[in-house]
């Protein structure tokens, strides 16, 4: 996943193998620097990186382990921001959990996907289909529940999301269920109907975890609409969708910083076993090997 990242981050600390000094040092940051740009890491981001892996070299003295500790620092630092990391349960169930993104983005198949993924952990789950401003959204995942055998709250007369978002909750807690995953309509770009729906969902079922699912493969743009949901609705969590595709990686290693809510999983397939928690000290380890 990490894998070019990886290499070049061996190839800056190598840079220090045989040299101690600070010219050594500005080579092995400037190596480390065509890394991150390269994987397509915001140059605010990189230069925030740099900046840190600096200082924290000089300040254990350069050298080749210090660099490489000052790397695992810095990538930890940037990698986490205020809040949860992974899924974290309410001492009192059901955990509500609110799923927004933009149409496109995976979130309905990220949804069965966080279904599948706490059921795989013993979780009882129910899905709310609160989309319905897309026809085939319900139908979806009606046939995804289905498939993966994940409980889902339907109201086929229901044509008001919140009406359904709060039978979907009482369900949740008659049904004593531990988490209920909320879907919900999405648009091809942010707009005021969009926002106003979602707000009026979140302030009836007031969920303990908003969501906001990001397609990776829109690159920047995910971490501007990611922040523009953040803003609107208060995001707690994004969710990287497609992180298989034909990505850098670099997008993972910023949004935490540049949104200020962690990243809390990542999608590596269409499949619903496709997700996995982003932990900044696991994948911090995976890159640093
Ligand atoms: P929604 O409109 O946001 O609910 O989007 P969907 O959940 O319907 O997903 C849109 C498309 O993206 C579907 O074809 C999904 O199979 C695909 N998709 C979602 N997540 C991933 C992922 O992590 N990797 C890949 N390769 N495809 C994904």
């Amino acid at each position: 996943m990490f894998g070019v990242l990886s290499e070049s981050f061996k190839t800056a600390v190598n840079k220090l193998r045989f040299a101690d000094d600070d010219k050594a040092l500005k080579n092995a940051l400037e190596t480390l620097k065509k890394a991150l740009l390269k994987a397509d890491v915001h140059h605010k981001v990189t230069k925030e990186l740099l900046q840190r892996v600096e200082a924290h070299t000089k300040q254990a003295g350069i050298g080749q382990e210090a660099f490489l500790n000052a790397i695992k620092h810095s990538l930890a630092e940037i990698l986490t921001a205020p809040g949860n990391q992974g899924f974290v349960y309410t001492s009192k169930p059901p955990t509500v959990v609110l799923m927004s993104g933009l149409q496109g983005s995976g979130k309905t198949t990220t949804t069965v996907k966080l279904g599948t993924y706490l059921k795989l952990r013993k979780k009882k789950v129910l899905i709310a289909a609160c989309d319905l401003q897309r026809l085939a959204a319900v139908e979806q995942l009606k046939q995804l529940c289905a498939q993966h055998e994940l409980d889902l709250f339907y109201d086929e007369s229901g044509s008001d999301p919140v009406d359904v978002a709060k039978k979907a909750l009482e369900k949740a807690k008659s049904g004593l269920y531990d988490v209920l995953l909320v879907d919900t309509a999405g648009r091809l770009a942010i707009d005021e109907a969009l926002m106003a729906q979602i707000k009026a969902v979140h302030k009836a079922i007031a969920p303990h975890e908003v969501f906001y699912v990001a397609d990776a493969l829109s690159g920047q743009d995910a971490v501007k609409t990611a922040a523009s949901f953040h803003e609107a609705l208060g995001i707690t969590g994004v969710v990287l969708s497609k992180y298989d595709g034909d990505t850098k990686g670099g997008v993972a290693l910023g949004i935490a910083h540049q949104v200020g809510v962690p990243l809390r999983f990542i999608g590596v397939g269409e499949k619903a076993a496709d997700l996995e928690a982003f932990l900044p000290e696991r994948i911090v380890g995976r890159i640093m090997g």
